[in-house]
């Protein structure tokens, strides 16, 4: 089992196992905020299994700038809709085709649909009439979340969401 690993401000640092959470919690190190039903069997007794914990002491996260973009945090991001008709995206384009020098960063990327990547092809918005509606940018670090995130359990969704709103 995994748990949601909290960090003293509340916002999702890591996911580890059911037993290394119960491990920080014994030891005083973090509570338990959400438990699953089984709990843990030791060799003395049974403890419950956290399901989110948050610690006491707040874990230093080194501020350094998100890393290069990839297909796939570019779609988080962008909430996997396509920039240009708000349908379902499952690719990325370049808002500045690559052909005409744009780069592969944050502020050039933006989720996409198949359609509109194939009739944007290898020209500018200004050439198509289209607009962005928004400035792409890099995440800011607050949303910048553990890869397992992607998997999240229901039980740790109220936790994510608070996180979020922020
Ligand atoms: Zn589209």
């Amino acid at each position: 089992m995994r748990t949601l690993v909290l960090n003293a401000g509340y916002e999702p640092l890591s996911v580890v196992t059911s037993r290394r959470a119960a491990v920080l919690v014994m030891h005083g190190k973090a509570s338990v905020l959400a438990e699953d039903h089984t709990p843990i069997a030791t060799p003395s007794a049974l403890v419950p299994r956290p399901a989110v914990i948050l610690l006491h002491h707040y874990v230093r996260v080194s501020r350094r700038r998100p890393a290069a973009p990839s297909r796939r945090s570019i779609l988080r991001r962008d909430g996997r809709l396509c920039t240009y008709c708000d349908r379902p995206a499952a690719t990325v384009d370049h808002v500045i085709p690559r052909a005409r020098g744009g780069d592969s960063s944050w502020e050039n990327l933006v989720a996409c649909c198949g359609t509109c990547n194939a009739r944007k092809g290898s020209k500018t918005l200004d050439e198509l009439g289209w607009t962005l509606g928004m400035t792409p940018q890099a995440p800011p670090h607050h949303v910048w979340m553990p890869v397992e995130l992607d998997a999240p359990r229901d039980v740790w969704m109220p936790f994510l969401t608070h996180a979020s709103s922020h």
